[in-house]
Parts: structure tokens; sequence; C-alpha cells
């Protein structure tokens, strides 16, 4: 019998790949290192609190039309929580609003945009002159800017102090994971064309309504019925190369043998995993120790009675970016998760100075809250959250498959938020290039496609 495929890592991209590779009915090892799957985007039991967490609040868009097709094989798509209204703190005023209203995009965010109290009149006139510039850029206008930075882009559309402070930092930071000067403009300027106005339903946002790693469990089931089986506990230490191929995994467990692998771990870890031999056989390879990273912070607070009126917020100009209300916890107490992203400067603090911090920006966000303090916290600092976005990113994200024309190893697929999959890293990322590598084994399997353009924006550009 042929050697199985053996998928290194059991994050999304390396659950994404086995899965589509299990229904077509491959024969697939997945070894996962920890003893749940998820890697980055999982859930633990917190000793602390007793309660099971989320590492941290994942957010994700009508627009990942691959993980929710993920979602959709996994069959956990009713743990999705739909919302189109997005809310902006704007104290002492109740919250502002934004959602897509009657207009057709890339118009549909304008009659809730013109109502902001938050943004002064000259802040909107500043971003909407960028979002035109966006719109007339469309796709080709988008990839000359590939390689600068965002920062560019609003110092060229003449932003306002205030409209980046309180309105692009806020969301490309939470997007890419790094400020608008550290984003590739390709990437900043793809979150708002492809994200927010070329239709109305791709800016819906989605939250899961249960714990993350609990999302993941028909995983098991859908490889074992490929003839496939999940390796809980085992990491790989290196890949077997013949000078030629790859014939399989050294693991702690012993050597798998494989007909083909696909690598779903960071670029750090699949550099250890690679002798000099093999890297110096694969193009692919030779740029693993390039990338940087950039940190996520999240802190799980705990209240002894429900201090938000809105699922979720965000804190324009503040350190914390965003607010999500989890409801009430397993002992009846409110859970309210605070997410700081591009957090650099949070990672050094001890928890009692996050909490502090962030409980200084709940009370200024949620007057209702002053003079309350959690009964119980939970901060989770994720130094190496994401890879970071940073311009020039591009030349150093690897394909999936060899290159056609500087060669490489046949049966090595590379997988990962970090590899190339046209997306900043995200989940919808990472099972991209999941499926992207799945595709290099297997030619049926293929990407989801994104949702099409509006017809009014695509006749403007987009
Ligand atoms: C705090 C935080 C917040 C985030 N928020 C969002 C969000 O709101 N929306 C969004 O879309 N994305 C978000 N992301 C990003 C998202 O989580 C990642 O892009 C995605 O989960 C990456 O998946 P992956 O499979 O590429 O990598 P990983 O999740 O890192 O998976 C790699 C896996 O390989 C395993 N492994 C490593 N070495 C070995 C070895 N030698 N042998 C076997 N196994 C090994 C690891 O244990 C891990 O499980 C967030 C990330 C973090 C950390």
């Amino acid at each position: 019998m042929r050697p199985p495929i053996v998928v290194v890592g059991g994050g999304l991209a390396g659950i994404a790949a086995a899965i589509r590779l299990g229904d077509a009915n491959e024969r697939v090892v997945l070894i996962e290192s920890k003893k749940k799957l998820g890697g980055r985007a999982t859930s633990f039991v917190d000793q602390r609190t007793g309660e099971v967490l989320d590492n941290c609040q994942h957010v994700l868009m009508g627009s990942c039309t691959n993980l929710l097709d993920l979602y959709e094989r996994l069959g956990v798509m009713e743990s999705v929580e739909w919302h189109s209204r997005v809310w902006w703190a704007n104290p002492p005023r109740e919250p502002d609003v934004m959602e897509p209203g009657w207009i057709p995009a890339p118009g549909h965010f304008s009659t809730s945009f013109l109502k902001l109290k938050f943004l002064a009149t000259e802040d909107k006139r500043a971003i909407a002159r960028a979002m035109w510039q966006l719109v007339r850029l469309g796709r080709e206008g988008r990839a000359r800017w590939r390689g600068r930075s965002f920062g560019e882009f609003l110092i060229q559309t003449r932003q306002t102090v205030a409209a980046r402070r309180l309105f692009w930092e806020p969301v490309i930071t939470s997007a890419c994971n790094v400020t608008c000067d550290r984003t590739d403009a390709f990437y900043g300027m793809y979150v708002f064309q492809q994200g927010f106005l070329q239709d109305s339903w791709s800016p819906v946002m989605g939250l899961p309504s249960r714990s993350l790693g609990s999302l993941y469990d028909p995983a098991e089931a859908i490889i074992q019925a490929g003839g496939g089986e999940l390796r809980m506990g085992v990491s790989a230490l290196a890949l077997a190369f013949d000078g030629r191929r790859i014939t399989g995994v050294v693991t702690d467990e012993g050597m798998i043998e494989a007909s083909a692998v696909i690598s779903a771990v960071s670029p750090d870890r699949l550099a250890k995993l690679c002798s000099q031999t093999l890297r110096a056989a694969d193009s692919r390879l030779s740029r693993l120790n390039e990338f940087s990273f950039s940190p996520i912070l999240g802190v799980h607070l705990f209240f002894e009675q429900p201090i938000m009126r809105t699922p979720h917020l965000v804190l324009p100009g503040r350190a914390t970016h965003w607010l999500f209300d989890k409801g009430l916890d397993g002992q009846g107490r409110s859970h309210v998760h605070a997410v700081i992203s591009a957090a650099d400067e949070w990672i050094d603090l001890e928890e009692s100075e996050i909490v502090g911090r962030v409980m200084n920006d709940v009370h200024w966000a949620l007057p209702q809250s002053r003079g309350l303090h959690p009964v119980a916290f939970r901060s989770i600092k994720e130094k190496r959250a994401t890879f970071a976005c940073i311009p020039g990113i591009d030349e150093i994200r690897p394909r999936a498959v060899r290159d056609g024309i500087r060669g490489g190893v046949d049966n090595l697929m590379l997988a990962g938020d970090w590899c190339a999959s046209g997306w900043p890293a995200t989940m919808e990322g990472a099972v991209r290039s999941g499926y992207l590598a799945a595709h290099g084994i297997v030619e049926a399997i293929g990407l989801v496609a994104d949702v099409p353009p509006a017809r009014f924006a695509r006749f403007l550009g987009l």
C-alpha cells in the first residue's frame, strides 16, 4: 500500500488540508505536538477560573469563504453568530453604529458613516476621499502598492490626525496585527476593498458562539472516514529527505513513512525540521528565518453584573481595541473579553498592570461600569500571534507547491497562514493555505471562490 500523506501541524491550515484530503479518500496521518487541535485558534481549561477559555476572541467575516467552507465540512456552521452592525464607543454618548444600508456597494456604509458622531466632518471627508481612491484603484492599482506601507497611502490621501487615530489605525491594526505604517499597503487596501467596499455581505462579522477548540471535534471522524488517523501529542523532529523526495517524517515516536508531506507549522518550526541539504534543494525554504512576528493580548474579565449593552465594541483611539460580551460564564458571572492587537508595548507588563490599563479603557468606553471591578481575570499574551504583514512581505511568503521555474521538492507542500495565500495572517489565510497544499496532491481540490463584487462596485472599478 502507498504510504500515507503526512500533515505536520494541527492548526487550521493542517486541519483544512487533512479534511480535504480525507474527503477525497486520501489516507492522511495528521500529527500535532499538542494534545488538542486548533493551534493559535483554540481553547484551554483555565485552572484559575475553571472556565474553558479561548486563547483569544477570533473574528471572521463574510469574506472568509474558505474558512466557512471548512466549518461547513466540520458541520459547525450553526455555531457562528453573524453581526452586520459594528458598535464604536463614543462616551458619554451611546455607541455609534456602522452597518450596511440600502445604498448598493460600495456606498452601503455611507448612511451610517455620515451619522457617526465620534468623527468630525473633516475626518469623514478625508476618509471618504481615501475610500473613493480605494474604489478607483481596483485590484490592479492595489497590486502597484505592493511593498509600500499603508501609512504612505494615508499620507497621500491627506488623512487628518483624528481620522487616522480613530478610524484607520483601529481597523488596520485589528485586521493585520501591525500598525498602518508597518502594514504592506497591498494588504491594508485588501482589507477595505475586499472586506468592506465591494459588497455588503463581506463585512458582516462572524463570532463563534462556542469554544474555538470544540469546533474541530468532528475533524477526527472525517479524517478516519478517508482511512486516515490523527496522532496527538506527537512532534515532528525532522523531514527525511533522500536528495530528491521527502520519504517520511521523523517524530519523537519514530519514523512515519510518507508519500507526500504537508508542513503546516510556523516558518521557524519548519526551519528546524529541514536539513541544510533540503533547504538548498528547495528555494521556498531559503527565507524561513526572515519572518518577524507581532503579538496579540487577550484579557478575560469576569464581573458580578453585566457591564456591556452591545455584543461588542470598538474603542477608537484607545490602547484596548475591542471588547466582546461573552455572556454569562458557568458561575453566572458576566464575561467580557478585551483584545489588544500589535501589543508590543504590553508584552513585558505584569498581569495586574495589564488589567488596570484595560479597566481604564473599559471605564472610558462604558461609563455605566465605573466603580465596578472584575472579580476574576486572566490575560493571555500571544507573543508570536501572527507574522508581521510588513511592506515587502510577499517576497518571502512561499507558495504551497514547488516553484515551476526554480524547482524544489515535488512531494513537499507548505501550508500555514504565513504562506502565500493572498490574505494577511488570519484563519481564512490559514485555511486557504491548507486547501492550496491539498491541491498540490489532489488536483481536484481547489479554493472556494471569493464573494463576487456587487455590480455597481465592479462598474466603478472594484
Ligand atoms: C491571540 C490571537 C488572536 C487572533 N485573532 C484572529 C482573528 O480574530 N481572526 C482571524 O482570522 N485570525 C486571528 N488570529 C490568527 C489565527 O489564529 C491564525 O492565523 C491561524 O490560527 C493560524 O493557523 P495555522 O494553522 O497557520 O498555524 P498554527 O495555528 O500555529 O498551527 C500550527 C500547529 O503546528 C503544531 N506544531 C508545531 N510544531 C510541530 C511539530 N514539530 N510537530 C507537530 N506539530 C507541530 C502547533 O502545535 C500548532 O498546533 C489570531 C491569532 C492569535 C494568536
